[in-house]
Formats: C-alpha cells, sequence, structure tokens
C-alpha cells in the first residue's frame, strides 16, 4: 500500500508507515494477510461462536508452512525473519482473531523462544524443527490459580527422585494446553524456579480445556494438572534459574501482541469506516456527520500512534491493548445496533481484547513497572 491513493489519503495508513517498510517486510505481511484470508477469515466468526478451535493441527501446519512459527528464531528450520516482520504478522493475524494471533504467539515467542534461548541442544533439535513446521504444538505453563501477577509465589514445585525430575502442581489459563505436544513448565525446585520441557503424553500430565470463556473463543484455553509427572534429568533447562528464565519469553510475546492489538483495532476501525459511508440517517451517511468523522479521526491518530509505538514492550502493550478496546468501542457506536451483532467484527475484538489486556502483564502491571522505572520505587510489592 502506499500512503496516497489516486491523490487521496489511504485510510488505513494515512501517515505513510509503510513506506518504512522493506520489500520482504511486504510480502511477508502479504503473505500472512492471504492465508488468513483464504484459509481463517471465512471460518473464524463460527468457531468463536461454537467456543471452538476444531481445525487446529492443520491450522498450525498451515502456518507453519508459510513460515510464521517462530518467524523471528533462527536455525532449527525456523525463518529468521525481522522483528517488525514478525510484527506484521502479528497484526494481520490478530486484524483476524486474537485468538489466532495466540495460537501463533504462544508457539513461536512462548514455547519456541523457552527451548531455543534456555534449552539444550538435545531439546532444540528434539522440538523446535516439528514445532516451526506446526507437526508440534506448544504451550507455556508459568501462571497457576492462585498466582497470576506475582509469579514469584507459583506452587508448582519440581524435587529431585535419584536423577529423575518429579513434578507436582497446576497450571491455570494455559493457551494452547489441551492440544499441545510440548508444554514448557515452570516450576520451583530447591535452587529456585526452573524450566522443564514435558511431553504431553508423559503419565500424572493432563490438560484439561477450560470452557465458557466470552473472550478468546477461537482459542484452546487450558489448566495443566501435574500429578507426580516423572521426567528425566535432562528435561529441565540447563541453565536458568530463577523469574528471568520466564520473564524473558513473556517480553519476545509481548512484542507481538503490541502489533496484534493494532490488527484487531485496524479490522474495528475499518468496519466502522465502510458502515458510515453506507448507513444513511437524516437523508445523509453517517461518515457526512460532524461527530462521526471526529470519531474516525481518533480511531486513525490512535491506530497510527500505536503502530509506531510498536518498537517498546511495556509501553506498547500498556498503550495499544487499551487504546484497541477504546476503537473497538467507538467503532461499536457507529454501527448502532448492529455494532452488538456477530455478523460483523466488532465485538469479537473487543471481547477478544479483554484477555490481551490482561494476559502478558496487566495494564496495572506494566504502569507500575514503568512508574518504577520512572521513580526508582517499586510500587507493586
Ligand atoms: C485467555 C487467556 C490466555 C492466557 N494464556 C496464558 C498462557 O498461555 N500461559 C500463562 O502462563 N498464562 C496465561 N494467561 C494468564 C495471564 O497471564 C494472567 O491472567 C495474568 O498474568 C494476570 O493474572 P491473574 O489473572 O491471576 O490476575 P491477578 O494477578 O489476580 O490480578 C487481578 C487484578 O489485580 C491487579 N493487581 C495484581 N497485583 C497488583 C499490584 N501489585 N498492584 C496493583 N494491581 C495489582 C491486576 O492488575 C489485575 O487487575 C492467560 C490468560 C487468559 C485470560
Amino acid at each position: 500500500m502506499s500512503t496516497q491513493i489516486r491523490g487521496k489519503v489511504n485510510p488505513l495508513d494515512p501517515i505513510g508507515i509503510d513506506d518504512l517498510l522493506s520489500a520482504e517486510e511486504i510480502a511477508i505481511r502479504d503473505t500472512v494477510a492471504q492465508l488468513v484470508k483464504d484459509r481463517i477469515q471465512p471460518n473464524v466468526a463460527d468457531w468463536y461462536e461454537a467456543g471452538a478451535l476444531p481445525e487446529v493441527r492443520e491450522l498450525a501446519k498451515e502456518l507453519g508452512s508459510i513460515g510464521v512459527l517462530g518467524m523471528h528464531l533462527t536455525g532449527y528450520d525456523c525463518a529468521g525473519m525481522s522483528a517488525v516482520a514478525y510484527g506484521l504478522a502479528c497484526l494481520e493475524l490478530e486484524a483476524c482473531d486474537s485468538g489466532i494471533r495466540s495460537l501463533v504467539s504462544v508457539q513461536g515467542s512462548l514455547a519456541m523462544f523457552a527451548i531455543w534461548n534456555w534449552g539444550s541442544e538435545e531439546q532444540k533439535q528434539q522440538w523446535l524443527p516439528r514445532m516451526a513446521r506446526g507437526e508440534a504444538i506448544g504451550c507455556f505453563g508459568l501462571t497457576e490459580p492462585d498466582y497470576g501477577s506475582d509469579p514469584a509465589g507459583m506452587i508448582t514445585r519440581a524435587r529431585r527422585d535419584g536423577s529423575d525430575w518429579i513434578l507436582d502442581g497446576r497450571k491455570m489459563w494455559i493457551t494452547n494446553g489441551t492440544v499441545a505436544d510440548v508444554a514448557v513448565v515452570w516450576a520451583k525446585t530447591d535452587d529456585g524456579i526452573r524450566g522443564f520441557v514435558v511431553p504431553t503424553t508423559t503419565p500424572g500430565f493432563s490438560a484439561p480445556e477450560i470452557k465458557h470463556k466470552g473472550s478468546l473463543r477461537a482459542s484452546v484455553t487450558s489448566e495443566l494438572v501435574l500429578d507426580g509427572v516423572r521426567l528425566p534429568a535432562d528435561a529441565v533447562f540447563p541453565e536458568v534459574i530463577g523469574l528471568r528464565g520466564p520473564l524473558s519469553c513473556l517480553n519476545e510475546a509481548r512484542y507481538g501482541i503490541v502489533w496484534g492489538s493494532m490488527g484487531a483495532a485496524r479490522s474495528a476501525f475499518q468496519t466502522a469506516l465502510e458502515y458510515s459511508k453506507s448507513r444513511i440517517q437524516f437523508d445523509r451517511p453517517l461518515a457526512g456527520f460532524q461527530l462521526t468523522q471526529e470519531k474516525l479521526a481518533n480511531m486513525s491518530l490512535e491506530l497510527s500512534k500505536g503502530t509506531l509505538l510498536s518498537q517498546q514492550v511495556s509501553y506498547g502493550k500498556l498503550n495499544n491493548t487499551r487504546e484497541a478496546i477504546d476503537i473497538c468501542r467507538t467503532a461499536r457506536t457507529i454501527l448502532g445496533a448492529n455494532g452488538i451483532s456477530y455478523e460483523y467484527p466488532i465485538m469479537r475484538h473487543m471481547n477478544n481484547l479483554e484477555s490481551v489486556l490482561t494476559y502478558e502483564g496487566t495494564p496495572e502491571m506494566h504502569a507500575l513497572v514503568i512508574g518504577q522505572a520512572l521513580t526508582g520505587e517499586a510500587a507493586f510489592r
């Protein structure tokens, strides 16, 4: 896309952000957008309403075939693309549905990055090529029923039994859990928090799906149950001890969210813009009323600002998730009653973004992290 279309501003890129992208980045974005258009967009509203992701295994392989799983990682059959290309892919995926972007983020930035960055050579060889191709699905278990924002308090324990490890505990709200082939599980040991690579066929491991969600319904969310899960000595990440292990992975995934949330917002904005041009009230299109134009102008402003902010993880996560929800809410008003219908994607995006706002660090936690950086005072402990 270029900034100007036949002398007019391109409403999806009014300040010419595309001009900052390389030809390769644009090509990658277009490839992702095409897969989304052909394969996911026609089904996603039905999946959302059904509260299921029925074709997740096939979908993972298709996403793997265009190289988006662990796409910013190098080696082990990963595509080794730029951070911006990864961000653009997340944006296109989340313009379709946050649940689909979550599948890709958890696979690439949480499960694969954890193994890629902290795993032994054997762990990398065993899992990463299959995960990059979408033949194996991964999940990342940090959150517990009683410890979310404060994961240092986790109860899940790993203890030695001879050279083996035995894991006991519960994880909660784990994306991809029920369909995963491998779980990266963080647990307390005598030395501190450590990460374990757990094949989900290991006896004692189960992952019941969490149902009745009002958000991220086209995404698998699960509890992980670890009842005496026996693992060999080499199942542990060899070096990393403490929260810097899982927190390093969360930073990777937050980067995708910062871009992705702007995708959901773009979809809502585009829907409202098109609707406003065709819906006639008081003998004029809604687009002709000043109040509608003010809404559209403010949405467009926040979209462009959020996209430009996408390199800043904590600022971006805090700003873009809350602005994306705000854009959806405003877009919804332009559609009036139609805005609440799942015939249009806005309400689905809005509901999804409630999860995106909360996971990978709530807005309160990101505000406190920024506050700590500004003042030197940690207000969250
Ligand atoms: C759909 C979905 C998918 C998820 N996927 C994963 C996953 O794949 N892996 C994973 O490990 N986790 C996952 N999560 C969990 C997510 O990361 C947690 O929900 C999140 O960290 C918040 O934890 P909590 O829900 O326990 O809320 P809590 O920590 O209980 O927080 C509740 C409220 O209190 C506020 N609060 C907490 N502490 C403070 C403080 N010190 N000062 C001020 N306010 C505070 C919070 O900001 C929040 O508003 C997922 C969650 C959802 C909804």
